[in-house]
């Protein structure tokens, strides 16, 4: 039997609520109840005694709500649909950057992740790297949340793209700083075949903790332009 991940996972997702923070361009979520388990007791349900109700969710949301990965074709009108994304994409050796001590919307350039890199000891190659900023701690989940976040810069993209890093991810709505339009980091992502998570979470519980194992898959949204996903690492 081949080896696989064993040890302690850490969630690294939000929880999908109602009317929860989102990207500023994007509507938030509205999440209700369907049926209620006190509307489906009157069913007709199983036997006498023993009825079954039951209790089912409407989700009405955007693909980039909550922790979710961005498809290639989100900002790529040429690029891969969530669904047609290889899987292996998704899961597979990371390494978390400590960058709490970058200041709400500020750039991260190269010098960061370079010393950042350093830092966690490990050297990149193929990583999936997220980043840990702090946001969430701050400020999740008050309005800013969805305002206050650092970006990466240009350079710092392509810097990633040059270890090969095959996904990258953040904490809060975006890799781009929400105080301009240019998204700069979103550009070269799209020119570089490049995609992220955006909205992770518990990121400091994976600093300092060398390479570890993640996984965080989406939904198989036929033509989707990005997808909800359950992000967790295993240390
Ligand atoms: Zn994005």
């Amino acid at each position: 039997m081949k080896a696989y991940p064993s040890g302690k996972i850490v969630d690294l997702t939000l929880t999908l609520e109602d009317n929860m923070p989102a990207h500023k361009l994007f509507q938030a979520p509205i999440i209700v109840p369907h049926k209620r388990h006190e509307e489906t007791a009157s069913m007709g349900i199983g036997v006498e005694g023993d009825r079954m109700s039951f209790t089912t969710y409407v989700l009405n949301m955007l693909d980039h709500v909550g922790t979710h990965v961005d498809a290639y074709f989100h900002i790529n009108p040429k690029g891969a649909p969530i669904d047609k994304m290889p899987l292996d994409l998704f899961f597979g050796k990371a390494v978390c950057l400590d960058l709490r001590h970058i200041p709400d919307l500020a750039d991260v350039d190269v010098k960061d992740l370079a010393a950042a890199e350093e830092k966690a000891g490990v050297k990149i190659d193929g990583h999936i790297v997220l980043m840990c900023s702090g946001l969430t701690k701050k400020h999740y989940p008050n309005r800013e949340a969805m305002i206050s976040n650092w970006g990466l810069t240009a350079a710092a993209t392509h810097w990633l793209a040059d270890r090969k890093s095959k996904m990258h991810g953040v904490e809060g709505p975006s890799t781009d700083r929400p105080n301009w339009m240019e998204f700069p980091s979103h550009r070269v992502c799209r020119d570089r075949g490049l995609s992220h998570y955006e909205w992770l979470i518990n990121l400091e519980e994976l600093v300092g903790k060398g390479e570890f194992f993640f996984s965080g898959m989406p939904l198989r949204i036929g033509n989707g332009s990005g997808s909800p996903v359950r992000a967790f690492a295993i240390l």
